[in-house]
Order: C-alpha cells, then structure tokens, then sequence
C-alpha cells in the first residue's frame, strides 16, 4: 500500500489535484452493509487518492476503524488512512494501537488529539495519555513506516483561546514533528483557507493544505456539526437553509451547488486537493466532482 506522502509528491508534479473521501466507521451492521456493498463501490468511480476512516469519540472503534481501512485496502483495492486520537488511552495503549495497524499493513494516519467526550467543554488527557496531537505525530514518527497528516483549523481551533494565529503556529509545530501533509476542517468561506495556507507558507510551510469540503444534505445536521467544530455558517447559507427548512432534497441540491463553486474556486487559486466529508454518501460528492469535471472518462 502507497504512502499519502508520495501520492501527494505525484500528483503535484502532475498538477493535477487530488480527491479523497472521509467515511466514519457505521455503528451497526445495516450501516457497515450500505458503506461497503453501495457507497464505497459507488464512489470508485472517482478513482480517489485515497479514503480515510475516522475514530470514534473516545477511542470507542478503535477495532472497527482498523478493520474498515484494512477492507478499503484489500477488498476495495483503495489507500486508505485511518484517523487516530489521543482520547482515553495511555501512551503504552496507543503504542499498541499503532503497531496493530502496522501489523495490518496500514501505512497512512492521520494523526488528532480527538475532542472531550460528547464533543464539548475542556479536553482532560489521562493519567499516562497525550495532551496534544503533536505528541502523537511524535510517537509515530519514531516508531516509523507512516505516512502522518494532521488536522488544521481555517477559522483557528475552537478551544483555542490565543486566537487563530497561535493555532496556526502550532499546527506549524505538528509539522515540524513530522507531519506530511494537513486536512483541514470544513469551511464555507474560502478567504478563511486562503489566508490559513499563505500564513502557513510566509512561516516556510511546505507541506500540502488539503481543504476539507462538506457537501452540505441537511440543515439541521450542518448545525450540529458546526456548533462542535466552530465553523461560520454565512449569513446568505444561513438563509438558504432556513428557507430549506427540513426539505433535505432542497438542500441537498443548494449544498451540491455551493461546494461545486467552492471547489472551483480553491483549486484555482491552488488548493493541492479536495478531501470530501462524504458522511458515508455518495451521490452528493459524485456530483461535485461530475460539475468539476473531476470524474474519470
Ligand atoms: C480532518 C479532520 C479529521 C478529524 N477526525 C477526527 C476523528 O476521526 N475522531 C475525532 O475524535 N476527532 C476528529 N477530528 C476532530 C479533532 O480531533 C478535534 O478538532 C480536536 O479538538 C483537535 O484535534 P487536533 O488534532 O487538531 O489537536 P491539537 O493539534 O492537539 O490541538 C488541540 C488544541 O490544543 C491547542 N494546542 C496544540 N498544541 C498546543 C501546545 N503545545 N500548547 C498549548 N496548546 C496547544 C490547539 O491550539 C488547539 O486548541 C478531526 C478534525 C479534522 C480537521
């Protein structure tokens, strides 16, 4: 299995960009069925870079993200990256975590400090465990033969009280560890992006700013999702979804419509690749990347 690193290298020699898909490991067996039998083999048809599986909050799929990146590899014939946290686990237990993923023939992480259970109030590391996610990109990068990318916050990160720039250098700081590449965190506005990566660069950055686009399918689940990340809804999108309320076929179409110039946009202006939160769909990103002319002939 390929590294992201050298994905990322050649593709930018290519200057082409790249296109990956972030699923969440299902929690039941209905779910797993519709994410392997329907929406993987669906979105094939993108030819992706890669995928990547997300880790529960609380460490709580640990199993099932492993065992989904091993299937997308093997079964699927796809890279696949599997997303780590720091959450309630010792240093000796994420050590374990990492060398089965090694076992598994896993060669890509992403690697977090992952939120507080239920997603809010103040991160506790425990007794023995990891306080940032730099901490991690350490580990794994002593322990070897991974590709590592890291998260990165357009707005700033919604905990951090110092402000977005202070956020920036220590997403800076990640890298510095050995991070190969970042993901960001979704964004509706492309100046947040935009002004993120030139600060990054001005600070000799060097690492691809992969911009992590939602296809936006349900108002209220956008919501949700941006009260826990700290994401700006534009007041014109605000008013849109208002206006949607719960017809998510309505909304579904405005965010189809939206992402596609978003899109366009970051990748005019540079962005390396798109990384879509696929929130385990299909058909919403199949048709970003059919509007982008991003679909394989
Ligand atoms: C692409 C992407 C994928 C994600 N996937 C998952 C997932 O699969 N599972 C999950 O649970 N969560 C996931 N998250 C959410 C992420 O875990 C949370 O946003 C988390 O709160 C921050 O993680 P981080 O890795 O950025 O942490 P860090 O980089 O450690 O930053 C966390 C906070 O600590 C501050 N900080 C960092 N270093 C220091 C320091 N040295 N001193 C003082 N303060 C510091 C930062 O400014 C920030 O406020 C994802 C986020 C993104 C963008």
């Amino acid at each position: 299995m390929r590294y992201i690193r050298d994905i990322l290298t050649e593709a930018m020699a290519q200057k082409r960009p790249t296109v990956s898909f972030e699923f969440f490991a299902p929690k039941t067996v209905e779910g797993e069925i519709t994410l392997e039998k329907k929406t993987i083999p669906s979105l094939k048809i993108a030819r992706p870079d890669f995928c990547s599986v997300t880790y529960g909050a609380g460490g709580s799929t640990r199993g099932k993200t492993l065992g989904l990146v091993n299937n997308i590899q093997e079964t699927h014939n796809l890279v696949a990256m599997a997303h780590l946290t720091c959450v309630s686990a010792t240093r000796d237990e994420t050590i374990s975590i990492i060398n089965e993923a090694k076992q598994r023939g896993i060669k890509n992480i992403l690697a977090l400090r992952g939120d507080p259970p239920g997603g809010i109030g103040e991160f506790k590391k425990i007794e023995g465990g990891f306080e940032y996610a730099y901490q991690l990109v350490e580990l794994i990068k002593k322990t070897g033969g991974f590709s590592i990318g890291v998260a990165g916050f357009p707005e700033g990160h919604i905990a951090c009280k110092e402000g977005k720039y202070v956020d920036w250098d220590r997403l800076r700081f990640k890298i510095d560890k050995g991070a190969d590449f970042v993901i960001t965190q979704l964004f509706f506005d492309n100046r947040y992006y935009f002004e993120m990566r030139d600060y990054l660069v001005k600070n000799g950055v060097s690492v691809p700013i992969i911009p992590g686009i939602i296809p936006i399918t349900s108002a209220s689940q956008i919501k949700k999702l941006t009260t826990l990340c700290g994401a700006t809804i534009p007041t014109r999108m605000q008013e849109k979804l208002n206006h949607f309320g719960d017809d998510d076929e309505a909304t579904t179409a405005y965010g189809i419509e939206f992402a596609t110039e978003q899109c366009y946009e970051l990748l005019k202006n540079g962005a390396p690749g798109l990384h879509f939160y696929s929130l385990n769909k299909s058909n919403p990103t199949l048709s970003i990347l059919r509007n982008l002319n991003l679909l394989p002939t």
